[in-house]
């Protein structure tokens, strides 16, 4: 896991200032890094039911896709708004300054099936948060865990979050 912390970047004052921003294109361009982390998910994770793999958009979708296909199940986009096609059901939620919202299609899932919901960084919490509302207000699915590549723990994004198992490959 020290190797896999170590090839991601942080870049400050990105976007704006104030922010140090991880950068997770040097771990995505080492084939070993990236497989090494796909495996510590997929390890986590295999003969536990899951039925798919649910992606916040965008750098959710790569660790999603990659998880989905090592586990042989199928993977699902949480996207912004105006991005899918089909029929969506929308959550919004609140910005520092505004809202946002999440969106996912209507026939994402079948009753009954396991979900593991997955994204790159849990930061404030605000689009997991919507993203497992938007899931449960609308589909009989059990939400199996919230999985993140790494948390930022001093913005206590846990404490936005549902009473459901939360787990980070790394942590700052
Ligand atoms: P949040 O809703 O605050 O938990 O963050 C939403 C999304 O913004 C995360 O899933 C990340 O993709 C991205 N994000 C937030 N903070 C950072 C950061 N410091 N570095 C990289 N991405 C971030």
């Amino acid at each position: 896991m020290e190797q896999i912390k170590a090839a991601i970047r942080t870049i400050p004052d990105f976007p704006t200032p104030g922010i140090q921003f991880k950068d997770i294109t040097p771990l995505l361009a080492d084939g070993k890094l990236f497989g090494q982390t796909i495996e510590a998910f997929k390890e986590r994770h295999t003969g536990k039911g899951i039925d798919v793999v649910v992606g916040i958009e965008a750098r959710g979708f790569i660790f999603a896709s990659a998880l989905a296909y090592a586990l042989g199940v199928g993977t699902c986009l949480v996207r912004k708004p105006g991005k899918l096609p089909h029929t969506v059901h929308r959550q919004t939620y609140e910005l520092e300054y505004g809202t946002d919202a999440v969106e996912i299609h209507a026939d994402a899932f079948r009753p009954g099936q396991k979900i593991l919901v997955l994204d790159d960084v849990l930061a404030t919490g605000g689009t997991v948060a919507a993203t497992v509302a938007l899931i449960q207000n609308h589909f009989e699915v059990e939400i199996a865990e919230i999985d993140f590549l790494m948390e930022l723990t001093f913005l206590n994004g846990r404490n936005k979050l549902p009473n459901l198992p939360i787990h980070a490959l790394i942590q700052y």
